[in-house]
């Protein structure tokens, strides 16, 4: 266990020179305060969490002390926001300090966001508000938490200052770890200013700090762009089945790793609708929950632009249309763990086709459906039953689901189990989370911030000695969502 001054840093990406970045200090705040540290996070890059408790970790963290070690960077990327190219992104409000590995096949990558304005801001004022820093902090521990690749979240900071939104708001900095903070924009950025040497050095970087195996090959490039649509395809499909919407697929929010990255208008689907997106400002939908696969590919085609004078344009051509039936495969094991079933043949197809069309017909809570469903056949929940405004569309789909499950015929309590491990009983619903931040904003606790950190690292199992030690009422906190707060929307400054 390690403390702050005795990180063993690596500084690769500052190694790549000034051209990908603008090296520069966190800008001080004015009285910086721990709001909740995650020790789960710091066992990652071997930090003692009792250093979340010294006064130094808020003071280096928050740029009024320079953390001893760090070399911060603000990185240069462009990318397409909502289909249009936007030549200027970069980081304007975030800094990478440098990487950690201990002992993990990857480094960790440690990352302050909001910690003032860089070459990069855009005349914003380049701080972060507390409200969406709880998003995004909590919202990369409960997609952890169901298993899906993503950023972590080490620790919130408030500011002791306000920032400037459409009401003024208290400022917060999150200190996030990514395995990556390379985009698919950090490629379009060098291609679209005629710089193919940069993206060269970019993919052999990459090769090199996360996909190492492919060093040697003769197509290595053909290789790393297969691995990222692997990946690509792979993540989405999980946020499919989880029924997770990232809200903000612009390709400067992709990472060349597949994890999820960069928590804005995100959220849960609460009632089973593929035309939903919780993003406010998305009015057409494109990035809606039915849409995020097609999307991925979307994006995938702009990163394979990129790899031209490395890929000729007909392999980068062949290699996507390997994207559709890539997710498909990823999609169809994960709906077949989510319902028990191991033959995935065209009845099970049929089968998920016609529930999603039940589901969207009566309006019933994705989570729970799957999360009651595993008690079938043994016998039909009441709760299961519940939802449904037309019992018998359930009971339908139940009695091809039967012949199904005969087929394969598990033993009853082991498919129970091995549906409630891939199931979640608790997601972090909109509501759940716009109430954690209330409390943090009208009273300035921060104890549901905690309580919901804690319940999300293992949103499958009730844990009652935790669960009270923290007062979490698990009934409570699986309910559905309240009618009042159903598909909520979020504005992307909020
Ligand atoms: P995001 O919505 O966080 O993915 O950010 C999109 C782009 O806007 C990135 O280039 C950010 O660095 C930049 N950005 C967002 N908010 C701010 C801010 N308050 N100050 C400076 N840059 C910002
Ligand atoms: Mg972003």
């Amino acid at each position: 266990m390690k403390k702050l001054e005795n990180f063993d840093w690596i500084h690769s990406f500052f190694e790549l020179g000034p051209d990908f970045f603008q090296a520069k200090a966190p800008d001080p705040v004015a009285a910086p305060y721990l709001i909740d540290g995650n020790p789960d996070a710091a066992t990652l890059i071997g930090l003692d969490p009792a250093e979340f408790k010294r006064q130094e970790f808020v003071e280096y963290f928050s740029g009024n002390r320079p953390l001893p070690g760090a070399q911060p960077l603000a990185m240069d990327y462009s990318g397409h926001q909502f289909g249009m190219y936007n030549p200027r992104l970069g980081d304007g409000r975030g800094l990478l300090l440098g990487a950690i590995q201990n002992g993990s096949p990857h480094t960790w990558d440690i990352y302050l966001k909001g910690c003032g304005p860089t070459r990069y801001a855009r005349g914003f004022d380049g701080r972060a508000t507390l409200r969406a820093s709880i998003r995004e902090y909590l919202g990369g521990e409960a997609v952890h938490g169901l298993g899906i690749p993503t950023t972590r979240s080490l620790a919130i900071i408030g500011i002791g200052e306000l920032v400037f939104r459409e009401t003024p708001q208290p400022g917060a900095l999150l200190v996030r770890l990514s395995d990556t903070h390379v985009r698919f924009g950090s490629f379009e950025n060098f291609h679209y200013t005629n710089r193919p040497e940069a993206v060269t050095q970019l993919a052999d970087y990459v090769i090199e700090h996360h996909y190492p195996e492919l060093k040697n090959e003769a197509n290595k490039y053909q290789l790393l762009f297969r691995s990222v649509m692997h990946k690509t395809a792979a993540l989405i499909a999980q946020w499919q089945a989880v029924g997770f919407i990232h809200g903000v697929m612009n390709t400067d929010n992709m990472t060349l790793t597949g994890a999820t990255f960069d928590y804005g208008p995100f959220g849960f689907m609460d009632r089973f609708n593929p035309d939903f997106t919780p993003n406010h400002t998305d009015g057409h939908g494109r990035y809606a929950f039915g849409r995020q696969a097609e999307i991925g590919h979307w994006n995938l085609a702009k990163l394979g632009e990129t790899l031209i004078h490395l890929i000729t344009p007909e392999v980068i051509t062949e290699e996507l249309e390997h994207y559709q039936p890539t997710f498909n495969r990823f999609y169809n094991e994960l709906m077949g763990q989510k319902l028990g079933l191991e033959i995935l043949d065209s009845e099970f197809t049929t089968l998920v086709g016609i529930l999603f069309n039940v589901l969207y017909q009566n309006q019933v809570d994705y989570t729970l459906f799957f999360r009651n469903l595993s008690a079938f056949p043994g016998e039909v929940p009441v709760a299961l039953r519940q939802g449904f405004n037309n019992p018998k569309d359930l009971d339908d789909w139940l009695e091809m689901y039967r012949k199904l499950i005969e087929r394969e015929d598990p033993g009853l309590e082991e498919r129970k189990e091995s549906m409630n491990r891939v199931n979640p009983r608790f997601i972090l619903r909109n509501y759940l989370l716009e109430r954690a931040i209330d409390k943090a904003l009208k009273q300035a606790d921060y104890s549901e911030v905690e309580r919901l950190r804690i319940l999300l690292q293992d949103p499958y199992n009730n844990r009652p000695e935790i669960f009270s030690q923290y007062g979490i009422d698990p009934e409570w906190y699986a309910a559905e969502t309240p009618e009042s707060h159903i598909e909520m929307k979020l504005s992307c400054s909020a």
